[in-house]
């Protein structure tokens, strides 16, 4: 059986339902690199530019890691996935940054995505990677349909409060697949007093060797982590309504609807989670800050994340963070 790579990092956390399901489907066996760990890391850092930012070095080892693995590695060129948004360049550049690093059998599959050029996006892309795979359109047709209601049943779990491993397993059933074995095991938070907002780039917030583990450190500490995956979309929409120009990048526009949002007062406390490196972060956590210092004033922390980050500090200004919170509630 064919099998297919997807590696555990950046858009991964966005669509692996949809690409999973679309594979599985087609017939071929989908294989996930493993979840993120010093190896995997290491090897990114030592194999991609310096310049690069944490979460594309991550990726550079979760490539690796699948070499002599797998057949073919889907590596999606993913432009534009939502009228109105784009992609980090780094993102753009996928395809052509890991063209060096890899030599599976029937190479990578780059399909373009950009829903600009008045095509439907993934279905367009990923029929293109059928056709080559040498797929009948009726298996394609199907596949493509149950990866569609696969994705929006994904997102609806997460609006329900599902974290990203519990979201994915409860996707599977619904399309009738068996459950997935996975040591990252995130589901659902116990619900407590406090709730924080979590913001930041999904392959960051939920890649729990990248971000420490920090949604589930706060649910340990007494807080429901609330993240910007969990926000309805329609009051996304109503937070990035109020900017007097809509942002460039579809993934900065999610998080920073999600924070006008948090920012009314429907949370304890804010946290920006960044990674080094990131331009488009910048710019971002530079107008949650500063919404953050206005109206409600809801206390807002930023941490930024790149390969030497250590444990004690992160837990150090988390439980300050966290501690703060709880005395501003008492009084
Ligand atoms: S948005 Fe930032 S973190 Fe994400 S790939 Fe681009 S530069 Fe890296």
């Amino acid at each position: 059986m064919l099998k297919v790579g997807l590696p555990r990092a950046l858009l991964y956390y966005q669509y692996y339902p949809y690409w999973s399901v679309f594979f599985e489907t087609l017939g071929t066996k989908v294989v996930p690199s493993p979840v993120t760990n010093e190896d995997i890391l290491m090897s990114g850092v030592q194999n991609a530019v310096d310049d690069c930012c944490l979460p594309v070095k991550c990726y550079f080892g979760h490539v690796l890691s699948l070499q002599d693995q797998v057949d073919v590695l889907f590596v999606p060129r993913v432009v534009c996935d939502r009228i109105g948004g784009l992609q980090c360049p780094k993102i753009l550049g996928l395809p052509d940054m890991v063209q060096g690093l890899w030599e599976p059998t029937l190479g990578i599959q780059a399909p373009t995505v950009d829903v600009r050029r008045g095509h439907a996006g993934w279905e367009q892309g990923l029929r293109a990677v059928g056709r080559r795979l040498g797929i009948s359109g009726a298996t394609m047709h199907r596949a493509q349909s149950n990866a569609e209601f696969a994705q929006s049943f994904y997102q609806r779990a997460l609006e329900g409060g599902l974290v990203t491993h519990e979201a994915y397993q409860a996707t599977r059933r619904a399309v009738g697949l068996p459950a997935m074995v996975c040591r990252n095991k995130q589901g659902r938070f116990a619900a407590a007093e406090l709730k924080i907002g979590v913001l930041g780039h999904p392959y960051l917030i939920y890649d729990p060797y990248l971000s420490q583990d920090l949604l589930a450190r706060l649910n340990s500490f007494g807080v429901t982590p609330i993240t910007a995956e969990m926000v309805p979309g329609a009051l996304v929409s109503a937070g990035n309504a109020r900017l007097v120009k809509p942002l460039f990048w579809s993934l900065g526009q999610r998080i920073l609807g999600a924070a006008a949002h948090f920012l009314d007062g429907h949370v304890d406390g804010v946290i920006h989670l960044t990674s080094f490196g990131c331009g488009p972060d910048s710019l971002v956590g530079e107008m949650i800050a500063r919404w953050a210092r206005r109206g409600k004033r809801v206390p807002f922390m930023s941490l930024s994340f790149d390969e030497h980050s250590g444990e004690a500090g992160l837990v150090t200004r988390l439980e300050a963070f966290v501690d703060m919170l709880k005395r501003r509630a008492v009084r």
